[in-house]
């Protein structure tokens, strides 16, 4: 790989797979050789759709031949596990979509198989991503908010998502494992590390099985504190999904980020306005423009890491704690306790 062009390979053509596909068609240097579904008229309609040439609905098979650089596994997480160990012995890069894994024990094998054969895992957390979190965290790198104490990240929405996703419905563990692990993300990524826990859980609408709302509490080693909060039945007009709203604070300033993108830093001499708002990508479009300018940054991160230019932000191992923050959170709930991350498990 001297010209550091990429040849890459996705498995699992479902919903979410087109924002991966219509970033990866969009990168320079990365070719996506073939793609792989275990439903071919999935695999089939994304091969056509993205001008691909090959298609399997055999990933061993496809990794065989294709001999890629890396592997996007865009599945859900059931089959997370045996398709990065698979993987791992195939390509050097190994992106995950989120969550990485339904336990510790999964996250640390899929750990220790990219470890043995030498690739890189990267887990496709894309919340840091989005525009307006990297302006935060380049104003509070940049000592803009000072000492940092507090933090909020709240999901909160009523969009009819179990018409794209209608397993979201189904599974008994719903809104920590598919938005808490995003918003525990972006809470580690600016806080630091997690002291203790605590969390309820709640479910509101009849039709799904699971949580669809919860709140928790970080307490970080730190000694900041942060909430993050996420209800899928929430009636707000306009609704503010896919937005995550935020609010970090330190000794020196607050900032603020609302719905429409709005952020403004807040100090003691007034307030600011600041360009938060994601562009909109020419296949893309509201209300998901965030979201897919955040799969378009994400993958040219991965496509540096694969390239051997930067480092995977987050890796298998980072991720690992914030599962570990979202499986503590359902014993937390469960429990009716505050959690000290030190001694869970
Ligand atoms: P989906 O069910 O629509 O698609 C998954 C596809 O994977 C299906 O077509 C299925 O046939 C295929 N598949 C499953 N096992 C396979 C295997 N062993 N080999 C080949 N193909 C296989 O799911 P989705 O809604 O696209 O979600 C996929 C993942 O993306 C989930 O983990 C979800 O949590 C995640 N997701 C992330 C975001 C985000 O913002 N990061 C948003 C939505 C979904």
């Amino acid at each position: 790989m001297t010209d550091q062009s990429l040849r890459g390979v996705l498995i699992g053509c479902g919903f979410f797979s087109d924002n991966h596909m219509n970033a990866w068609t969009r990168q320079d240097g990365v070719t996506i050789t073939a793609v792989c579904d275990l439903d071919e008229v999935k695999a089939e309609a994304t091969a056509q759709r993205f001008g691909v040439k090959t298609i399997y609905t055999n990933a061993q098979d496809m990794l065989a031949t294709e001999a890629p650089d890396f592997v996007d596994v865009a599945t859900t997480v059931g089959s997370h596990r045996a398709l990065v160990e698979l993987a791992s012995g195939h390509a050097k890069t190994i992106i995950c979509q989120k969550p990485f894994a339904e336990t510790i024990a999964d996250g640390e094998a899929m750990i220790a198989a990219c470890g043995a054969s030498g690739s890189t895992l990267i887990v496709h957390e894309n919340f840091r991503w989005q525009r307006a979190f990297t302006v935060m965290k380049a104003m509070i790198e940049n000592g803009d908010l000072g000492s940092l104490h507090f933090a909020q990240f709240s999901f909160r929405h009523d969009y009819d998502n179990y018409v794209n996703q209608p397993y979201l419905a189904e599974i008994e563990r719903f809104t920590i494992m598919d938005v808490g692990l995003h918003l525990f993300d972006l809470a580690r990524h600016f806080l630091g590390e997690v002291d203790t826990l605590s969390c309820t859980t709640q479910r509101l609408n009849p039709i799904v099985r699971g949580e669809d709302a919860f709140t928790a509490m970080l307490v970080h080693t730190s000694g900041a504190t942060s909430i993050c909060d996420c209800s899928f039945y929430s009636k707000v007009a306009p609704d503010p999904f896919p937005q995550t709203l935020a609010r970090i604070e330190g000794d020196q300033g607050t900032l603020m980020l609302g719905q429409d993108y709005r952020l403004t830093l807040h100090t003691g001499s007034g307030a600011r306005e600041i360009d938060a708002a994601p562009a909109v990508p020419s296949w893309g479009g509201a209300p998901w423009q965030g979201v897919q300018d955040s799969v378009m940054r994400f993958q040219n991160h991965a496509a540096d890491v694969a390239r051997g230019q930067a480092d995977p932000a987050p890796s298998g191992a980072d991720n690992l704690k914030t599962l570990a923050l979202a499986l503590a959170a359902y014993d937390a709930a469960e429990t009716r306790s505050s959690i000290t991350m030190a001694d869970w498990q």
